[in-house]
């Protein structure tokens, strides 16, 4: 199974990925992510990315579209791969049809997080990991539990995206809002878009995702919960 979660930046996309990899065995491949291990190994993508990514802009797409290429043939993907902040162009989606069709894979659904733009900048803002497992807070939305210490590892040591502060994430908003707002006609004019409360709980959200993977989101009421 091959999906597509398409949402701006803090709609919560990580979170969701997160939970389908360990509910589906299928494998998270975060561009971000993978961006930032770049920044962080000093390689040249990184090198080159890293003001790019500070800004808010984005990363030019060739870059982007070689390094998902390599990613999708590991064997971590074998049972499937869900995209997450990729594609964010029309031309990387119209270059991951074409990976697709050569790999002799299809794309089942695309799945959109919707959410307030007023609401994302709180919700980024306040964002921080634990370095140690990776495990995701939010100062406001979900603290832990003891101030300072990681509820799953009991790391001391937190981090925070450069990327995250209030004046990038106007900047982040725009790019999503010019550059990757348009592939929600693009996949729905392939019948491949679905759409989400990303504004519900968490776990809402994870079951109005399931209930488009196993089909039955039409059985659902529109808090994803069953009538
Ligand atoms: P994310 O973790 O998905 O919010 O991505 C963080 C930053 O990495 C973005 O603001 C972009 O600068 C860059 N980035 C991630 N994925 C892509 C992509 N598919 N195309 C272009 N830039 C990207």
């Amino acid at each position: 199974m091959n999906l597509i979660l398409l949402g701006p930046p803090g709609a919560g996309k990580g979170t969701q990925a997160k939970m389908l990899q360990d509910r589906h065995g299928i494998a998270q491949i975060s561009t971000g992510d993978m961006l930032r291990a770049e920044v962080r190994s000093g390689s040249a993508i990184g090198n080159e990315a890293k003001a790019i990514m500070e800004r808010g802009d984005l990363v030019p797409d060739a870059i982007i579209t070689a390094m998902l290429a390599i990613r999708v043939q590991k064997p971590d993907c074998a049972a499937g791969f869900i995209l997450d902040g990729f594609p964010r162009t029309v031309p990387q989606a119209e270059a991951l049809d074409v990976m697709l069709a050569e790999m002799g894979l299809a794309l089942n659904h695309v799945i959109e997080l919707k959410v307030d733009d007023g609401a994302l900048v709180e919700r980024i803002a306040g964002r921080f990991t634990c370095s140690s497992c990776g495990t995701g807070y939010h100062d406001r939305f979900k603290p832990t539990q003891v101030p300072g210490i990681c509820d799953v590892c009991g790391s001391h040591d937190f981090t925070r995206r450069a990327d995250d502060k209030a004046e990038t994430v106007a900047a982040r908003l725009e790019a999503y809002h010019r550059s990757t707002a348009p592939l929600l006609p693009y996949y729905a004019a392939q019948g491949k878009l679905k759409h989400v409360d990303g504004m519900a709980e968490m776990a809402t959200v994870a079951g109005q995702i399931e209930a488009i993977l196993d089909g039955a989101e039409s059985r659902l009421d529109s808090r994803g919960t069953s009538p």
